[in-house]
């Protein structure tokens, strides 16, 4: 059996599945449980900065390996979603990493990435190269390993039930997007108070993303109106023209963080198929996810060895 099993289609699995495509492994599958807007990934606000994710020296390695492939892929940003863009980081939240300070510049400059359109992207870029995306959960990662020579584990909070991982835990975030009343430049302060909140905007093609909440442990998806309400508040006194905007839709989705780091590693199933784990990227999934993706590629060794 020469096929290689991606379990996961979200940022990590798609960009992993694309990765292993490229260079040439015979067939590689994709089976994802959710379709692609139900992911995590698919809720993200796109901005390609490290935050929420341990461990920070490794996260920001990868960070900056993603940073070079994004800056490549915003020379096309209407076929994949990717644009570079100029933003303000507000002092006086998380470290920034001196590496990723200096690759982003000041004012800094990165990729902002429009999940509606990279989504679809890496699944045509896959397609392209010869893989197979299918939908298609799976009860465990045995069931994958009896059709593949190797897996790649990459569920995000999927994981805490199909390793099982008891480690990896939900954050929730949610979002307002609402009609962009003329914001370029996307702004985040992550000064935040016990409740994990944040003030961000981000100027995406489909309308202004305003955050946004990080409530470690919370797993309800359901929007909260009082949650939303409170985040429109907060953006407002930022650019005070977002509280008369037209509200075009409430997102949440679950960060699937790993306090003890994100799980890059092979290891072993029952029946001896090689897995490789890509799992627990926190709040930065996307901004990890080519150098992740490489990293996990290079642990599955070439199909035939
Ligand atoms: C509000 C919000 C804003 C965010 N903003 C940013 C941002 O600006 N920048 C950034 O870098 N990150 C951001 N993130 C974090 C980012 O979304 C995540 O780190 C990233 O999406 C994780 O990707 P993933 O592929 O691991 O997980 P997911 O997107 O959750 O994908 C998991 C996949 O595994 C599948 N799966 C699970 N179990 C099974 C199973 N048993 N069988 C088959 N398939 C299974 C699911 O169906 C899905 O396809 C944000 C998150 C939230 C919630």
């Amino acid at each position: 059996m020469e096929q290689t099993i991606v379990v996961g289609g979200g940022v990590i699995g798609l960009t992993t599945a694309v990765v292993l495509a490229e260079r040439g492994d015979t067939l590689v599958r994709v089976w994802s449980r959710d379709p692609e807007p139900e992911t995590t990934s698919a809720v993200a606000g796109g901005l390609a900065w490290p935050y929420r994710i341990e461990p920070l020296d490794r996260a920001t390695d990868w960070a900056v390996r993603s940073f070079r492939h994004f800056s490549w892929l915003a020379e096309q940003p209407a076929e994949t979603g990717v644009r570079l863009v100029r933003g303000e980081m507000a002092e006086g939240g998380d470290p920034v990493p001196e590496e990723w300070r200096a690759l982003v510049g000041s004012p800094p400059r990165t990729p902002l990435i429009d999940m509606r359109a990279y989504l679809p992207y890496l699944r045509a870029r896959l397609e392209k190269a010869g893989g197979v995306y299918e939908q298609r959960a799976a009860g465990s990662l045995t069931e994958a390993a009896a059709e593949a020579r190797a897996v790649v584990n990459c569920t995000g909070l999927g994981a805490r039930t199909l390793v099982p991982d008891p480690g990896v835990r939900a954050v929730r975030g949610q979002v307002v997007v609402v009609e962009n009343p003329g914001v370029e430049e996307w702004y985040v302060a992550t000064d935040e108070g016990a409740a994990g909140e944040s003030a961000y905007l981000l100027p995406q093609p489909y309308g202004l993303l305003l955050g946004g909440t990080a409530e470690d442990g919370a797993e309800d998806t359901a929007p909260d109106p009082a949650t939303a309400e409170a985040i429109i508040r907060r953006c407002a006194r930022i650019r005070p023209e977002v509280a008369e905007a037209a509200v075009l839709e409430h997102r949440v989705g679950l960060r699937p963080f790993r306090p003890e780091g994100v799980r890059l590693e092979a290891g072993t199933l029952p029946d001896g198929t090689p897995c490789v784990h890509n799992y627990g990227h926190g709040g930065a999934g996307i901004t990890v996810s080519w150098g992740c993706a490489v990293d996990a590629a290079a642990l599955v060794g070439p199909a035939g060895s």
